[in-house]
């Protein structure tokens, strides 16, 4: 049976259907571990189809089996290449905030407490880049950040700081370490690569269009000019 998988390259975010060419299975035995039942491990080796990228990512798995399919629950499953779900950002973002991120991303299984502290020095980092607001709590820069960002963005970050442990330490210093869950470090995780995307990439974009926006203008004047002078020259 051919397979067809859909996936998101970690490193150029493209979304994909995978065939047969782009995936390979290195498939270990399947054995019957007692009381646990049939388990079956796999490592899946993935070829980005995008010919720009052309990464290799690998996964390893492990299944509840009916011994001959992985029809069953997958126990486990380890990104092992790239060692990190992060994202690749484009350098219009700084270097530091993008360090920071790529390292909360890294620990975050490992250790969620110190992923969080990363992260949360990266919201920071991002408030008073972006938006020239520096305060002395991340609490205060946030609230400040109010009447600035459109209220869907300012109430994800909101909520972001009212969610357990991360919300009730928000207000203190970023370099406070907090007992935090692999979710909340998660969460900030999210709440990063979305305005890395909606503030940076954005505006970026916007800019780009809005040049192009200019530059066609001022081509249309130009030809009008040019057939203005074509006229008058006839005449
Ligand atoms: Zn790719």
């Amino acid at each position: 049976m051919a397979i067809q998988e859909h996936w998101e390259c970690p490193y150029c975010n493209k979304s994909c259907t995978l065939g047969d060419r782009d995936i390979r299975f290195i498939q270990a035995t399947t054995w019957m571990a007692e009381d646990i039942g049939y388990l079956k491990g796999n490592y899946k080796i993935y070829i980005c189809p995008n010919q720009k990228c052309r990464q290799l990512s690998i996964k390893g798995n492990i299944w509840e089996s009916d011994r001959d399919n992985n029809t069953g629950k997958r126990i486990y499953e380890w990104q092992l290449v790239p060692e990190a779900n992060a994202k690749p950002f484009p350098e219009l973002i700084p270097q530091q905030l993008r360090s920071d991120y790529h390292e909360s991303c890294l620990i975050k299984d490992k250790s969620p407490k110190a992923s969080a502290t990363l992260s949360r020095r990266c919201l920071q980092g991002i408030i008073r880049d972006f938006w020239g607001i520096s305060r002395k709590t991340l609490f205060e820069e946030i609230a400040e950040l109010e009447d600035k960002v459109d209220a869907t963005t300012w109430n994800a970050i909101d909520s972001v700081r009212k969610v357990g442990n991360i919300g009730a330490h928000m207000e203190s210093d970023v370099n406070l370490i907090i007992d935090v869950e692999p979710d909340e470090a998660s969460l900030l995780i999210w709440l990063i690569e979305t305005l890395f995307e909606e503030w940076y990439i954005e505006r970026f974009n916007r800019e780009q269009k809005m040049q192009r926006i200019s530059a066609i203008a001022q081509k249309k004047k130009d030809e009008l000019e040019a057939k203005k002078n074509e006229n008058s020259g006839s005449s």
